[in-house]
């Protein structure tokens, strides 16, 4: 079986006007019901927790800024509801179910469809509507649980600049990130951008020109970082690279989506892999870029 989390809780942050909506992950719930998937219940993260990957006035900050008037987190790309810290938090605690998942050997392989995403948020903040980083939270986790070395492989078409920020100088979590040179966060995300100290070489940035095709993102993912060889494998799904995704210039078809997740799923063995929602928000092309990845997913899945 493949683990599953969902919980309506996820609908309630945010707004219906904002493109990151929770009509995305509605959708995807929809999708999820044609598949055999094992579901679990969703957990709240801990203050604490929170702060074994962001700054402790940080996350302080995000419980208390609604009442004291924020609206948002540095811009109107990340709201601020009622509900934020709670639903934010759900979203990155729920990743330690599946981990327990994996520890106890029910399952091999997860989808997490979850909000707000995570991977732009950084240790001191959230920005480009993600509050908390929700794989970082979920790498340091399945650490504490005896997967030593982490490896992060992120396909939204957004550089995964929070994730790079949190694990720049560590040597036990790789970050892989394809991404759109051009595009939001902007100034992070180069080849050059390699890690720093013990993390040297352990932070690998592919970025691709305007109109990415799907020979050239499949021949990023021939390169993946095999010599790491790590005991768990997860990924920051993202599906704002597809061709009918409109804040992207990327041109990759529902048939290069599914040979990118198969590279994945190679490099992954037997080892545990889950995939975690990020960006996609045409809901046609989500929804049928997440039943690609069931597809995937549940097919060979001997457990
Ligand atoms: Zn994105």
């Amino acid at each position: 079986m493949v683990g599953y989390i969902y919980d309506p809780i996820f609908t309630l942050h945010g707004s219906d006007e904002h493109i990151e909506n929770r009509f995305r992950v509605e959708t995807i719930h929809q999708v999820a019901q044609n598949f055999p998937l094992m579901r679990y219940p969703v957990r709240k993260a801990t203050k604490e927790e929170l702060k074994t990957i962001h700054e402790a006035h940080y996350v302080d900050w995000v419980e208390r800024a609604y009442e004291e008037g924020y609206r948002f987190i540095l811009n109107e790309d990340t709201l601020l509801t009622p509900k934020s810290f709670e639903v934010a938090s759900f979203a990155a605690g729920s990743t330690m179910p599946i981990v327990d998942a994996f520890t106890r050997g029910e399952i091999r392989r997860a989808f997490l469809n979850i909000r707000p995403p995570g991977h732009h948020a950084e240790r001191k903040t959230g920005q480009g509507f993600c509050i908390f980083n929700n794989i970082a939270l979920m790498a340091r986790y399945a650490q504490s649980q005896g997967f030593g070395k982490v490896a992060i492989i992120d396909f939204d078409v957004h550089h995964g600049n929070g994730t790079q920020d949190i694990f720049y100088e560590d040597d036990t979590v790789l970050f892989f990130s394809s991404h759109e040179r051009n595009n939001y966060p902007y100034f992070t995300g180069s080849e050059e951008e390699r890690g720093a100290g013990r993390g040297e070489g352990y932070n690998i940035n592919k970025p691709y020109g305007d109109y990415c095709s799907d020979e050239e993102i499949l021949r990023i993912y021939d390169d993946l970082p095999t010599w790491f060889e790590p005991d768990i494998v997860l990924v920051s799904a993202g599906y704002d690279l597809m061709k009918d995704e409109f804040i992207s210039t990327a041109q990759i078809t529902f048939d290069g989506l599914r040979g990118v997740i198969r590279k994945i799923l190679d490099f992954a063995g037997d080892k545990p892999i889950a995939f975690l929602l990020e960006g996609g928000y045409n809901l046609e092309s989500l929804g049928r870029s997440v039943e690609v990845t069931l597809e995937e997913l549940t097919k060979f899945d001997t457990m």
